[in-house]
């Protein structure tokens, strides 16, 4: 039974709801206002009590009349209000509920996205919005799913009032914690928002990017573009904000492309002119002052960058910062340009020892005293010639000046500082600074202009487009939607094509993938069917460590393959540099380049890079290249494209320089044709007139101390295969092993070979092969022959001795580093004779020798014997004796002793392994 005072209450809500309904708008405004004064404050418990335990239905009226009628702005700002009493009512979230359900965030994104909106309520609406996404991650999904990103970047951006700007920021930082599913919509319309126009907009911006950023683990390279323009920002903060987030970026995989930028913005080059519309019409109304704000604040992030961390410093190095930084340096029109130049170039200059005499050489010592001394004041102490020197003699002038320094440097200078210094034994830092600097002085070995990037990638992935061949793992990279089994398939693919051809490839890894689909199907296999689907394809281990792989990701890693290049790298066994790389772009999608022997290959002859290509600088220059060259959309397909040029245009002998794509950018192939013409021209008897139709392309600058050179001289013959050089070759070790095969008649009367297993480590790890023993020249072959046989009489517990065994012939099998030749013997037992208790040992019939895990080497045996087989059957049928097939050492063969047959001894002559084994069957029976 109810209360006389709730039944009141009620009474009185059913006719407050019921003056609502009838009530036209002046009377609606007049009840909001008096709701307002009496309840706003209160918790859902005091509003239930109020309303007698109905409260949500004027929640739902208010809404929907909001919904309505928001377009025409009728007391809007008071609906809002009373929504907020509800919605911050705390201690529950049923009003939050029933409001998402009614409608309500939808209608106040559209109030956000209406353009007669009032600032006023938009300033409401975005109070709410943040109240509903504080209130927990499926809210901030609602909003983000409701194309809430958009809305609320497009209010922050044209926003005039700073508290709806500063409320937008909150909004965006507050849904940057829910899922980090929506991370990349919230951070990719923050990148959309940089190019607004309000300073203030863009200082929120950049803090919310900060913060979102901060969560990712990668960052867009959309990113760049607008954050360098915004170095040109003549609002302080703005450009401080912008700074810091160049700072954090330095950890991400734009890293490469932001420093590039950096030090294309100290000109004097192209790149530091572009423009958005907005910026023109400024330089119209301040002329050059945006961009030399640019270019001081590019300079000033750099010495930030560089005091920050040793690797970006010697990537800047690399990028060739000092020559950009000298040309601005000169910059007389902005002192503040000339104040973080100097600041950054007496940095480098610190903490590189080896740039300190080019530098002053360039300056003047005067100038280079300043600089080292006051860098803030060196702009006062700098005369209009020394100036013009920095400034007027563009980079070329200024990278041949630091060219004839250099050169005249190391003849003239030595001599000086030889004679006139104590001699100090260098420190290895110093000594790899160096060799950084001289590597990084010449451009030439380098891809200096973004655009010539952009322009190479577009080449060869049009080409990849139309050109590339189908192949199961590409099929598989882009079909199979399962991350895990997409980086396993990848993995798979990877590991097989180390050392193997593609063609051989095919096959197996088709073979492969349908036995064990899934990571968690190898690590269920035993290592010896995994030897057995490996069987062929060489370099055995790779199996091996396959199949350990899988085992650990299954028990260590819960099942789920690593998925970053780092992880890839660390945890799986026999990933390496270029395969963690490989696997990270072509089935994660991660940002990074992969350097294998094709892609060697191809960045080698298109920066004409010579020097031997195993050493530490050169490989250190090409996985730089590479990254540097990657293409951030499409990062596998770039690396892929790199290879298949490699295999298919680029390739060692004989590359098809005329069909190649990137032909436009390789010095390789300008220098061939530069130097062709000038033959012809020669010949013409026109000397000394320049090649009219190829550009002249500079050398490089530091030809005789540079590491990336060719040490070699220049082959005419060889044309573009000049590059690249490899160190010569090792010989292969010659060795020679005896083998014999073993043979007995089975129990069900069929033959049967004695195989044994390698060890589990080094060539051909866990193997089987025939009884074998590596010769050595200090032992007679007869003591061998011995020892052998003694092992084979232990393994099968019988009584053999070596004058049993019967020459078969060679076989010549060629490792990567060995040339292998087996002497194979043969010798057969009686079944009876023949067991063996080792678990190491087998006895295989001819069916399952074909199917075990055997190396090549112990097929071309096999093969061997089978041709003999054949030989001599035929002798035997002809009735006459016939040649042997062409056998190496066939003269060795022993023909003198006659064979006396008997199941012990079938020996002295020589028996195919079928016919030999007839002989013994029926000998036995
Ligand atoms: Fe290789 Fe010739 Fe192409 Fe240069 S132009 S990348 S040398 S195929
Ligand atoms: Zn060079």
């Amino acid at each position: 039974m109810l209360t006389q005072d709730v039944q009141a209450n009620i009474g009185k809500v059913l006719s407050f709801l019921r003056d609502w309904d009838r009530g036209d708008r002046t009377v609606r405004g007049r009840m909001l206002n008096t709701f307002l004064s009496q309840n706003s404050g209160k918790t859902f418990y005091e509003l239930e009590l109020e309303f007698a335990q109905v409260a949500s239905l004027f929640l739902a009226r208010v809404t929907t009349w909001m919904r309505l009628t928001y377009m025409f702005g009728t007391f809007l700002g008071l609906q809002l209000k009373a929504i907020g009493v509800f919605l911050s009512a705390s201690s529950h979230d049923q009003y939050l509920v029933e409001f998402v359900d009614d409608g309500g965030v939808l209608t106040l994104l559209e109030i956000l996205g209406h353009s007669k909106s009032k600032e006023e309520d938009k300033r409401e609406a975005l109070c709410l919005l943040i109240t509903v996404s504080n209130a927990g991650r499926k809210y901030k999904e609602f909003i983000c799913e409701s194309n809430g990103v958009k809305v609320i970047a497009e209010s922050l951006a044209t926003s005039n009032t700073d508290h709806n700007q500063e409320t937008a920021r909150a909004l965006f930082e507050s849904l940057s914690h829910g899922n980090p599913k929506y991370h990349n919509q919230i951070y990719k319309g923050l990148i959309a928002l940089m190019i607004c126009s309000s300073p203030k907009a863009q200082q929120l911006v950049l803090f919310t990017l900060h913060i979102v950023q901060s969560k990712m683990k990668t960052a867009h390279h959309s990113i760049v573009e607008p954050l360098l323009n915004m170095l040109r920002s003549l609002h302080l903060e703005v450009q401080d904000a912008a700074i810091d987030l160049i700072l954090l970026l330095k950890s991400y995989d734009v890293r490469l492309v932001l420093l590039s930028g950096l030090v294309a913005l100290l000109g004097p080059s192209k790149e530091n002119q572009h423009q958005n519309t907005e910026e023109s019409e400024m330089t119209k109304m301040t002329g050059s002052l945006p961009m030399f704000v640019q270019q001081a604040a590019a300079a000033k992030t750099m010495r930030l960058l560089a005091e920050d961390s040793r690797e970006v410093s010697q990537e800047l190095l690399s990028l060739g910062v000092i020559p950009h930084l000298l040309f601005a340096l000169g910059n007389r029109d902005h002192t503040d340009t000339q104040i973080q130049a100097s600041l950054a170039l007496q940095y480098f200059v610190r903490s590189y020892p080896p740039i300190e005499e080019h530098v002053r050489r360039v300056t003047g010592s005067t100038l280079y005293a300043a600089l080292m001394d006051k860098p803030e004041t060196l702009y006062m102490n700098m005369s209009e010639t020394q100036a013009d020197i920095l400034l007027n003699n563009k980079l070329d002038i200024i990278m041949s000046r630091l060219r004839s320094v250099l050169e005249k440097g190391k003849r003239v200078g030595q001599e000086v500082v030889e004679t006139a210094k104590p001699k100090r034994k260098k420190s290895e830092t110093v000594v790899k600074d160096e060799e950084t600097i001289n590597a990084s002085l010449s451009t030439y070995h380098n891809f200096s202009d973004p655009a010539d990037v952009v322009r190479l990638r577009s080449h060869l992935l049009s080409w990849y487009d139309k050109e590339k061949r189908e192949l199961p793992w590409r099929t598989l990279a882009v079909t199979e939607s399962d991350l895990n089994i997409r980086t396993y398939a990848v993995w798979v693919s990877e590991i097989m094509l180390q050392q193997t051809q593609v063609a051989t490839v095919i096959d197996y890894y088709n073979k492969w993938m349908k036995r064990w689909p899934t990571v968690q199907d190898l690590a269920a296999a035993s290592l010896e069917e995994v030897n057995q689907m490996w069987a062929g394809l060489g370099y055995y281990s790779r199996g091996k460590r396959l199949h350990e792989g899988s085992q650990k990701v299954v028990s260590e890693l819960k099942g789920q393959m690593p998925n970053t290049v780092d992880s890839l790298l660390k945890q799986l066994p026999g990933v390496g540099r270029y395969t963690a790389a490989a696997i990270g772009s072509i089935a994660l999608g991660h940002v990074t380049g992969a350097v294998d022997g094709n892609v060697i290959r191809v960045l080698c002859r298109l920066r004409a890079i010579g020097a031997d290509s195993t050493s530490p600088a050169v490989t250190e220059a090409l996985w730089s290249l590479a990254n540097k060259l990657v293409d951030p959309d499409r990062p596998g397909d770039f690396n892929q494209a790199m290879m298949e040029l490699g295999a298919r245009i680029c390739t060692p002998k004989g590359p098809l320089c005329s069909q190649c794509p990137v032909q436009t950018h390789c010095r390789s192939y300008s220098k061939v044709h530069i130097k062709q013409e000038k033959i012809s021209q020669k010949l013409l008897g026109k000397p000394g007139r320049k090649p009219s139709t190829l550009p002249d392309i500079e050398d490089c600058i530091n030809i005789e101390t540079c590491l990336l050179c060719p040490s070699e001289p220049w082959n005419d013959e060889l044309g573009v295969q000049n590059f690249p050089r490899k160190p010569a070759k090792k010989p292969p070790r010659v060795e020679r092993t005896l083998t014999c095969v073993v043979i007995r008649v089975g129990e069900g009367g069929e033959d049967e070979y004695l195989l044994t297993q390698r060890p589990n480590k080094g060539l051909l790890a866990g193997l089987w092969e025939f009884p074998s023993l590596l010769l050595e020249e200090k032992n007679s072959e007869v003591k061998q022959k011995r020892a052998l046989c003694a092992d084979i009489s232990k393994l099968t517990g019988t009584n053999l001795t070596e004058s049993l065994f019967q020459y078969v012939g060679e076989v010549v099998h060629i490792f990567s580093h060995i040339h292998q030749t087996y002497v194979v013997h043969s010798v057969c037992l009686k079944d009876s004779d023949a067991q063996t208790q080792n678990e190491n040992a087998q006895w295989l019939t001819r069916s399952a020798l074909q199917e075990a895990a055997v190396s090549t080497g112990v097929k071309k045996i096999v093969k061997l014997c089978d041709s003999v087989d054949e030989a001599k059957e035929q002798t035997f049928k002809d009735g006459k004796r016939k040649k042997l097939p062409d056998m190496k050492n066939d003269k060795k063969q022993p023909t003198s002793k006659k064979p006396k047959l008997s199941a012990t001894n079938v020996g002295s002559r020589q028996l195919s392994l079928n016919s030999f084994f007839k002989t013994v069957k029926e000998e036995s029976d």
